[in-house]
């Protein structure tokens, strides 16, 4: 299957690793691509390639409803995706929803927690280094119950202002919304710190680990918040996946999202009875390949191991931004201590869409623009950044080479 699956947990083989990538051998404008936009979306090994080849290949059906052999397969093979989810995240399968994603996780949150329980007088808390998916649905919640936003600000290092967030949880607010890591400052938010203050206050915390999961070991139960977010197309699955973690006690009081198949015990015209949590949240037919997909991921990452996938992101991401640092004008932008490995940077006198097209010459993948997080670009007095994401498949010499193209880059723009 794959070569890290085989590989000693201890003393990963990355280069093996990185050999499970295959679209990371190709060419971008005649030169060896470097991709460093994982924050993105991440690139696919093969043990995810072939477990959605395989799964419409052999055992494509639809879930929950025929009776045959390829029917009881295909639900065993989407059944066994959650159950893979929750041993990774720590959590029981029958408290995780799959979703398309966050956005629709969050989303979920929003129309089927908050709407029926805030009104006037209600404050829902955010922070400002939010993505749009933490913040616009819970603006939607706010135009149609009465409650207001509030917003916890940041130190100039990217680091959340946790005096600040913490006075901000006045009695009137009634959920808080935080990311687990920034997606634009790779900032790491104390989030264990942060619920345990809310919880105190009766605050519901909902947390965004968009870009935790790729990077961390994560362990739900531990941080205690009430519900968790995540995609799966950032954590090496396909995209399309993710998943909603809910406290049981939540998922059973909140009505459903979305009707339709799937979703119901029972059907009649006087009224319906809906199935329990998860599948309660689940209408309609799911990505059913894409999940399977997803737990091969998950499989692949408890192969290789977080706590080595966090220890060699450290060390690609310490020589990254050594290598920045010594590139004349060049500005990082968020430094808080312990940061994931994404750095947003700026270049003295170059737009950042300029700088990334002419990286992408080079064959150097970054992204440039808001990054979906405008009142952040607010905070910094800028329309946009450019921004370096790595993951563990990186090597050292991409680095070099990113370096390399930046230098050249930067005496163009000069
Ligand atoms: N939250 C954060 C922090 C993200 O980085 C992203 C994706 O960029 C999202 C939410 C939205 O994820 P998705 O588009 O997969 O729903």
């Amino acid at each position: 299957m794959n070569a890290s699956a085989a590989a000693p947990r201890e003393g990963v083989d990355w280069a093996r690793v990185r050999a499970d990538f295959p679209l990371l051998a190709r060419m971008v404008h005649g030169k060896p691509l470097v991709y460093f936009d994982s924050a993105n979306t991440g690139q696919k090994p093969l043990a995810v390639i072939e477990a959605v080849d395989g799964f419409y290949r052999r055992h494509n059906a639809n879930v929950s409803r025929a009776v045959h052999a390829l029917g009881a397969e295909a639900t065993e093979a989407y059944e066994g995706a959650r159950a893979k989810l929750a041993g990774h995240l720590d959590v029981r399968a029958e408290d995780l929803v799959l979703t398309s994603g966050t956005t629709f996780a969050l989303n979920l949150v929003a129309y089927s927690w908050a709407l029926p329980r805030l009104g006037p007088g209600d404050a829902i808390l955010l922070t400002r280094m939010e993505h749009h998916a933490n913040i616009v649905p819970w603006q939607l919640v706010a135009a149609r119950t009465g409650a207001t936003i509030k917003v916890a600000e940041l130190l100039p290092d990217g680091s959340l202002d946790l005096d600040g967030l913490q006075a901000a949880m006045t009695p009137d607010v009634k959920l808080l919304g935080v990311t687990h890591v920034s997606n634009v400052l790779g900032t790491v938010n104390p989030v264990r710190e942060i619920c345990r203050m809310a919880r105190k206050r009766g605050i519901a915390t909902v947390v965004d680990g968009s870009q935790a999961l790729p990077h961390m070991a994560v362990d739900i139960p531990a941080i205690g918040c009430d519900f968790y977010a995540f995609t799966g197309h950032k954590m090496c699955g396909p995209t399309g996946t993710g998943g909603l973690w809910a406290r049981r006690e939540h998922l059973q009081a909140m009505p459903p999202f979305l009707g339709g198949g799937e979703m119901i015990r029972e059907v009649r015209f006087d009224g319906t009875v809906y199935a329990d949590p998860p599948h309660r949240f689940e209408a309609g037919t799911p990505n059913i390949a894409g999940h399977v997909g997803l737990g091969a991921a998950v499989d692949y990452l408890d192969a290789i191991g977080m706590d080595a996938v966090a220890a060699r992101e450290r060390e690609l991401h310490a020589h990254l931004e050594e290598e920045m640092r010594k590139v004349d004008g060049l500005r990082i932008v968020g430094e808080a201590p312990g940061k994931a490995a994404v750095t947003s940077f700026l270049v003295e006198g170059a737009h950042a869409h300029d700088l990334a097209t002419l990286l992408d010459l080079e064959g150097v993948a970054v992204r440039s623009g808001h990054h979906c997080a405008h009142p952040l670009m607010h905070f910094y007095g800028v329309p946009a950044t450019c921004r370096a994401s790595l993951a563990f498949y990186n090597t050292h010499a991409e680095v070099e080479a990113f370096a390399a193209a930046l230098r050249k880059v930067r005496n163009l723009l000069a």
